[in-house]
């Protein structure tokens, strides 16, 4: 694995010194040099490092600012920062220290010291990177989606299998409704990314409430929802589908969204053991479904019929 480092100072001899020190030790796979914040800055941006030691006094833009340009970048937070000072620099150390930086080394520097100090602080970053990418696993692991509060489509995929091996086993009904908004890019495009959150939000809690609480309600995609209804005939599931299409279009939004006109089109697809056999084809059939409310001009509910039944007289 490569290692990078990142040193700022505006004396090239203490940018070789400290070089040739880290190469003694093979610390880094590759070395990276700049001569004031601003130019570390870009660098940094187009070379991400694992450790910056950072001068304080420079020309043009120094340490501090260099810090607080740091501070902008959430992406950049845990980056550590070891600032260089003078040795009776006390309140420069201590500005630096609570302006982000980690820690602080005094010039003229001891070489092992700074070996030591640059060993503690990548360690200290490892532990935080490997923290992160088990945080990040966590979240991928768990069932809720994070921006709706609806169960995600790992959860989904679940519970449909264990339902439709209760529904082979005992019968009954099991429905499926798949839901995509419509011209949801459109959205995006014109109020922006955050607006376009708020706009899905705002979905899935109609979609949860014309839902009971027995059903199942997944974010399946970007834009697209699944609900899972159990003990729901593909009619029944038409006449929710019908109701969350409707509770959708007659939502208010606040402005920027006030004048939009919000629609959303749904298919339907019921289990039946003989019929429809695997999840893959009970998905796939609610999403031709979906496909054809689409392509009949959207804000509409379509269904799988199988053969047989007659979703008009009740029979389904
Ligand atoms: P259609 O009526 O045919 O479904 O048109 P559409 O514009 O809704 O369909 P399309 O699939 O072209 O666009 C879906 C858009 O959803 C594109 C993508 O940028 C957006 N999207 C996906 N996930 C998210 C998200 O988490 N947040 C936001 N704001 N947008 C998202
Ligand atoms: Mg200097
Ligand atoms: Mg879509
Ligand atoms: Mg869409």
């Amino acid at each position: 694995m490569s290692t990078s480092v990142l040193i700022i100072d505006d004396s090239v001899t203490v940018r070789e010194q400290i070089i040739r020190t880290l190469e003694t030790f093979n610390l880094f796979t590759r070395y990276y040099e700049a001569e004031d914040g601003l130019e570390g800055f870009k660098k940094l941006l187009s070379s991400p490092v694992d450790i910056i030691l950072c001068d304080l006094e420079m020309p043009r833009i120094d340490g501090f600012k260099f810090l607080s340009m740091l501070k902008s970048r959430p992406d950049l937070q845990d980056l550590p920062v070891l600032i260089l000072t003078g040795m009776n620099d006390r309140e420069r150390k201590i500005k630096g220290l609570e302006q982000g930086a980690s820690d602080y080394i005094t010039k003229p520097f001891d070489p092992e010291e700074l070996v030591a100090r640059v060993k503690v602080h990548l360690k200290i970053k490892k532990l935080q990177d490997e923290l992160k990418r088990s945080n990040e696993l966590l979240l991928e692991l768990s069932n809720t989606d994070h921006l709706t509060g609806l169960f995600n489509r790992r959860y989904l995929m679940e519970a449909l299998d264990k339902e439709v091996q209760r529904n082979t086993r005992k019968g009954g009904n099991l429905s499926l409704i798949m839901l995509d908004i419509d011209l949801f890019k459109q959205v995006n495009d014109n109020f922006g990314h955050l607006q376009g959150d708020i706009v899905l939000k705002k979905v899935a809690v109609q979609l949860q409430k014309e839902l009971r609480s027995y059903d199942c309600a997944a974010r399946y995609g970007g834009e697209e929802f699944v609900a899972i209804l159990p003990d729901s005939s593909l009619k029944e599931a038409v006449f929710v589908a019908d109701r969350i299409r409707m509770s959708v279009q007659n939502t208010l939004f606040n402005e920027p969204l006030a004048k939009l006109n919000l629609t959303v089109s749904l298919g339907v697809s019921s289990f039946s053991p003989e019929h429809t056999s695997t999840v893959d084809r009970f998905i796939k059939e609610a999403d031709d479904a979906l496909y054809r409310a689409k392509a009949k001009g959207r804000n509409r509910v379509e269904f799988h019929s199988p053969e047989g039944v007659n979703i008009s007289d009740g029979n389904s």
